[in-house]
């Protein structure tokens, strides 16, 4: 079986001092669970986040990354700095860098080939827009980020790999995928990887989902036969609504 894995996405939120507190909470409740936790701080709080984390049973993540090692690249981190912070896994690809940012699946292609020759984990985003799903498009986006994200990577190479389907008209915005819809795109993510891959590799790839997750919602979504978790945003950022979503997420999973 998949381990579920449950990770909040704190984009630019919080100060030094919340975003400790924040994690102290969780720490306090999660000493060792059966759903795999983690949190993706702002860069600058990594450090204290990963001290705050002491031996409770949580991951440290960052939002994004760069793919070159070192040199002049101002204002940019790279996985080994990532991973001298104690950073085990990356969020690449978020639908705000894609839209906002501007980030292509070329690039974020490289960024994923960069975090898997240096040992950190990738959880790969993607997601239609609401404009893509009204046209019926919302299958080949999904693949067409997925195989330029992944482009030709092996599965061996891709071990650690989760991706995250997070339609962006959910993200952020209070409306959730219903349930069906979530499963449908996750068992054409997986139909795709196995088709790409293989099934044993696409049965141990977790896809989390992504958009409005709440402790109210995340019990249904999880229940889903091809949902492994859930990337949180807004709710990941009070330590009551998390841990909820995680609790939820055990009890769908019978954990
Ligand atoms: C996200 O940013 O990955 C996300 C899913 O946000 P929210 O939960 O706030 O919709």
């Amino acid at each position: 079986m998949r381990r579920p894995f449950v990770a909040g996405n704190w984009k630019m939120n919080l100060n030094q001092a919340e975003a400790v507190k924040l994690v102290r909470e969780l720490a306090e409740e999660l000493k060792s669970n059966a759903v795999e936790v983690g949190v993706c701080p702002p860069f600058v709080y990594l450090t204290s986040v990963a001290v705050a984390i002491g031996d409770a049973e949580i991951r440290l993540g960052a939002q994004d990354v760069y793919f070159e090692s070192n040199g002049a690249f101002t204002g940019e981190i790279s996985c080994q700095m990532l991973q001298d912070v104690c950073c085990e896994y990356v969020i690449l690809g978020h639908s705000e860098r894609r839209h906002v940012i501007g980030e292509t699946d070329q690039l974020i292609h490289r960024k994923l080939q960069a975090v898997i020759n240096s040992g950190l984990k990738p959880i790969l985003c993607v997601g239609e827009t609401i404009e893509q799903r009204d046209a019926g498009r919302t299958e080949k986006v999904v693949q067409e980020q997925l195989a330029g994200g992944l482009g030709d990577l092996s599965a061996a190479q891709l071990g650690n790999l989760v991706i995250a389907y997070e339609p962006v008209w959910a993200i952020g915005t209070g409306r959730n995928a219903t349930p069906d819809q979530a499963q449908d795109v996750h068992r054409f993510i997986r139909g795709w990887l196995t088709q790409k891959f293989g099934p044993q590799f696409a049965q141990s790839v977790r896809i989390q989902y992504g958009g409005s997750v709440k402790p109210s919602n995340a019990g249904e979504l999880m229940a889903q036969t091809d949902i492994d978790g859930a990337l949180v945003g807004g709710a990941s950022l009070k330590a009551a609504d998390f841990l909820g979503i995680i609790r939820a997420t055990a009890q769908a999973k019978g954990l």
